[in-house]
């Protein structure tokens, strides 16, 4: 590495980070580095939308972490899925493109984060969005960077479960990102014509010839240089070899719910005690990192069927399986084009407040719960998550000396209403199932499976069998309450001194 300063130096080239690195240099007066601990996204594994099933758990896109045992979950250990690669977890995501909700946006506002309302941030989400379906334009952009699109070969089971949904007294929902999300329908994607659009080729690969912008994947940040009370430069370690990258400007975190706080505390920003039972010399206290973790507990139907328009393997799906290489190839057609969640919706649990409270994810073809990535033969599934839960965890430094590992604990259902309203989804979910428009399929359930009936049972079943589908957030949270790590204002870790900061701004158009 012969060039180790720069304007602005930007860690972690996930879905945030790119759109920074590409905001900011748009100055041409200005360097931008922008940091990547994983390496190239450029597979077929990655562009082809199937491809997702091989890129879960692989070390090579995936950090694979796996939380603490969790007391309310019979002491299972979750796995945390994360994007390790040019475009983050971008790269391996399902590709589905859900804004949060007007009310979500609001309630940040009204907690204190002036600027960040749902009519501040809408113009910034359609300044992003180039829509291809043609939808309204009050809701989205059709000129900026990343593609937006619906499925490229919906698979017809995908729209069972809309009517079924519909037959269950849900309102169809044709755009998600509209007024409201109540309702079921056809997701939108981040796809270019059934290839996977991520952060990294929307925002990066357009502007990489850029002579001011520098990335650098296979590059893992350890931790920042503190000075007083700024941080200067970020400690990073290429190829087993330690480098130092000074920033003139600013230093931008973006790695991630657990990357970034991961580098606050090792590098002495965090809480105090913890810091220092961690061995880790204490820069400022900020109580705030590390906590605050949520994250969406997520149930799962799956039904066995031998339908073969379910997604599967089998000896019937062959001649299909064997044409689909060819058909994606000259016609970006057929089922490698899916990214197994074509369909979902949004619904209201009788303990909803007001707002659904729960999401559906609908997969098309049999989930496995035996861990393996492809089962013989067919079926259809749906993913029920809690959409505002209570429980709250935290991430720590585990106390290896290293610095560089974390412990996460999501502290998932212990609060009990988001066990209760769980079960309240996999019950609607059930119902949707139930009707007509699926009959055809003949599904036997086979998880939770008949015997789990009562409340109790469901409840018990999802102690063993629920994971997250994959949203952490907050462990460095924006506000202004004694928790808060990142001023609203600002953007920059609350504690250092509050000088106007030109960069998180500027990257609005
Ligand atoms: C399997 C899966 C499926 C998902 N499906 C969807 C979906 O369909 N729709 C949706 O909207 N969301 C989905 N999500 C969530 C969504 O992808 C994330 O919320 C979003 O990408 C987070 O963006 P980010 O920029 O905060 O972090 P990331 O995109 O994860 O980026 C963080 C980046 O920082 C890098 N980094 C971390 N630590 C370091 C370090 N020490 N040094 C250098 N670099 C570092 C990482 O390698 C990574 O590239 C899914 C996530 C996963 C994992």
């Amino acid at each position: 590495m012969d060039k180790l300063e720069f304007d602005y130096v930007i860690v972690g080239a996930g879905s945030a980070g790119c759109v920074l690195a590409n905001r900011l240099s748009v100055d041409a007066t200005k360097t931008v580095c922008l940091i990547e601990g994983g390496g190239s996204d450029d597979s077929l594994r990655v562009k082809v939308p199937a491809g997702i099933l091989s890129l879960y758990g692989n070390p090579r896109f995936d950090y694979g972490y796996v939380g603490v045992p969790q007391a309310e979950m019979n002491g299972r250990r979750i796995p945390v899925n994360r994007g390790k690669a040019l475009g983050g977890s971008s790269t391996i995501n399902s590709m589905i493109y859900i804004r949060g909700a007007r009310e979500d946006y609001d309630e940040w506002a009204a907690l204190g984060c002036k600027g960040w309302g749902y009519d501040d941030v809408l113009p910034v989400f359609r300044s992003f969005e180039r829509n291809l379906i043609d939808q309204d334009p009050t809701y989205h952009g059709f000129e900026g960077e990343l593609l937006v699109d619906r499925p490229r070969d919906p698979n017809v089971v995908a729209r069972a479960f809309v009517e079924a949904g519909k037959q269950a007294g849900l309102p169809e929902n044709s755009d998600f990102n509209a007024a409201s999300q109540y309702g079921v329908g056809i997701y939108n994607v981040t796809q270019d014509k059934g290839s996977r659009f991520s952060s990294h080729t929307a925002f990066i690969r357009p502007v990489a010839g850029r002579a001011n912008l520098h990335v650098l994947p296979d590059t893992e940040v350890v931790d920042l240089d503190i000075v007083g009370d700024r941080a200067t430069a970020v400690n990073v370690v290429r190829d087993g070899i330690a480098h130092k990258i000074v920033a003139r400007g600013e230093i931008i975190l973006s790695a991630g719910a657990i990357g970034s706080p991961r580098i606050l505390l090792a590098s002495g920003l965090g809480p105090a005690p913890e810091l220092a039972a961690a061995g880790v010399a204490v820069k400022l206290n900020i109580p705030g990192v590390g906590k605050n973790l949520r994250d969406h507990i997520d149930g799962m139907i799956t039904m066995r069927s031998k339908s073969l328009e379910t997604l599967g393997l089998s000896f019937g799906n062959l001649p299909a399986i064997l044409a689909s290489p060819l058909n994606y190839l000259l016609r970006r057609r057929g089922m490698l084009t899916t990214n197994y969640v074509e369909a979902g919706g949004f619904a209201k649990t009788r303990l909803s407040t007001g707002l659904p409270d729960i999401q559906f994810h609908f997969v098309p073809g049999y989930r496995s719960h035996r861990g393996r990535l492809v089962e013989y033969g067919h079926g259809f599934a749906v993913h029920t998550c809690v959409l505002r839960p209570n429980s709250i965890g935290e991430l720590r430094l585990t106390e290896d000396g290293t610095r560089r590992n974390a412990l996460i604990d999501h502290r998932f259902f212990t609060r009990s209403e988001d066990l209760d309203t769980l079960v309240e989804g996999i019950k609607l979910a059930r119902s949707i199932f139930a009707q007509p428009a699926l009959a055809e399929l003949e599904g036997t359930e086979f998880l939770p499976g008949r015997d789990v009936r009562t409340d109790d049972e469901i409840r018990a079943y999802l102690r063993t069998e629920a994971l997250t589908v994959y949203h952490p957030v907050g462990t460095v949270k924006m506000g202004v309450d004694d928790m808060a790590v990142v001023d609203p204002e600002t953007l920059k870790v609350r504690g250092f001194p509050t000088s106007a900061s030109p960069t998180p701004r500027s990257c609005r158009r």
